[in-house]
């Protein structure tokens, strides 16, 4: 019997060869938007939970809570430059009665007529009207002689950088390079982060061998583990199993069971079509997954299907990923990336952009396509070339790829010059390895 509309096309229930291209033509009229699949994923995510993280790990992370500093930087006020502290109104001949050296006792307060040998980063005595840098002076045995300088000539005041109270960085963002000076130019040693989210990625195929492994007749290597470990780590989560699931359907429902009880997201590759050894869809709906779309208006990725499960009072969100190695990437990067970010706290709308085509692209009159592009800065803004081939089996498209364009549907082409929107891969952020 032929059943439809995203039945499981399990045992007792196979696809007559025939009826392929019915299902084919018929689930066109049932695929969602891209917009329609990301509103469905981020409407069934919620953010993790939080925990303290030693700056030496943080890099990459999203932080959990606000950061509000409780000091002053620069704690006091201090010379910009090498030369002399002098009181208001000086110039000429100063005697230097001292020096201020950075990280050194504060120095006595400046008297009037005299001069302070100071080194960048010292605390100014008390009395400095300006710093003179060390060039613009004369020195003359135990005195100095000094031009006239405005008043706050090369002090640094304290609190010009962060004041008592000002929030520095905000819930949300991601711990950048900066972001981990800042923090620790507050005094933090540790950030409130989100909860990595632990992602279970399983292949499924009967002709997947581990590289290093010899390849026997129909075999191919796998690629997508690493890939889309590789983009896990990449948007903040961490890998928390990487397993290969022959076509079967009892060894396939027993590796996502698994993967559902201990990980946040579980996305599985392959199998996820109507093939009659396809068992993704029918195992996660034999394990209780509920399904929330199947087939989205995208080329590559329309057998995409996304669900969630409920376990022990988690909902964890699985992505069943088409098996073509590009489509795996450019569905996880559209559908999982945005889900990962999420469940940190993050913006899942941070990788999105516009940019001008700088080649025609013929447009499919059903699905929208995602184009591996090379990305160039101009003028007049972000321009995106296609990369070459785009085949959903040429993952080397993806090599020299900075962006996906998201070519509209349509007829004839999309003309060169016309804006599009664009997904940047490989956006900074993830791979919080320890400094
Ligand atoms: P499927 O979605 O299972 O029908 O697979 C579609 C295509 O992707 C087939 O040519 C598979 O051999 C290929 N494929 C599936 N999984 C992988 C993988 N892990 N690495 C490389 N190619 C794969
Ligand atoms: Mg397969």
């Amino acid at each position: 019997m032929l059943r439809l509309r995203g039945r499981p096309a399990g045992k007792g229930r196979r696809l007559r060869p025939d009826s392929y291209r019915a299902w084919e033509h018929r689930r066109v009229a049932e695929l969602i938007t891209i917009a329609e699949a990301r509103r469905r994923v981020l409407a069934s995510v919620r953010p993790l939970g939080a925990e303290e993280v030693a700056l030496t790990a943080a890099l990459g992370r999203v932080l959990a809570g606000d950061v509000v500093s409780e000091v002053a930087v620069p704690p006091f006020d201090s010379s910009a430059m090498d030369g002399y502290a002098m009181p208001a109104g000086a110039k000429g001949r100063l005697a230097v009665t001292g020096e201020a050296r950075a990280g050194h006792r504060w120095p006595e307060a400046l008297e009037p007529g005299a001069a302070v040998r100071i080194s960048t980063g010292a605390a100014v005595p008390a009395g400095t009207a300006a710093v003179v840098a060390v060039e613009q002076t004369t020195e003359e045995g135990d005195a100095v002689v000094v031009p006239a300088a405005p008043q706050g000539t090369n002090i640094r005041r304290r609190g010009e950088d962060i004041r008592p109270g000002d929030r520095v960085l905000a819930a949300g963002d991601e711990v950048s390079p900066p972001a981990l000076g800042v923090l620790a130019s507050v005094g933090q040693t540790t950030a409130r982060c989100a909860r990595r989210p632990r992602v279970a990625i399983l292949a499924t195929g009967d002709e997947l061998t581990e590289p290093g492994a010899p390849l026997a007749p129909g075999a191919i290597w796998s690629s997508n583990p690493p890939a889309l470990a590789g983009q896990v780590l990449r948007a903040g989560g961490a890998v928390e199993r990487l397993l290969t699931v022959p076509d079967d359907a009892e060894a396939t429902r027993a590796a996502l069971s698994q993967a559902l009880d201990s990980a946040d997201v579980v996305c599985v590759s392959g199998g996820v079509s109507v093939g009659p050894h396809d068992h993704v869809k029918g195992a996660l709906a034999s394990l209780g997954v509920a399904e929330s779309f199947w087939g989205v208006a995208l080329r590559p990725g329309k057998p995409t299907w996304f669900g969630t499960a409920e376990r022990d009072g988690r909902s964890v969100p699985v992505f069943g990923l088409p098996g073509n190695p590009v489509s795996a990437m450019v569905t996880f990067q559209l559908f999982a990336v945005p889900a990962l970010r999420a469940l940190q706290g993050a913006d899942p709308t941070a990788a999105r952009a516009e940019a001008v085509l700088d080649e025609p692209v013929s447009r499919h009159p059903g699905r929208v396509q995602a184009v591996r592009c090379r990305l160039a800065a101009a003028a007049d803004g972000l321009h995106v070339r296609p990369t070459g081939a785009q085949g959903s089996h040429i993952l080397t498209s993806m090599l020299a790829a900075d962006a996906l364009a998201l070519i509209p549907t349509g007829e004839g082409e999309l003309r060169a010059g016309e804006r599009v929107q664009i997904e940047l891969l490989g956006v900074p952020g993830g791979l919080s390895s320890p400094l």
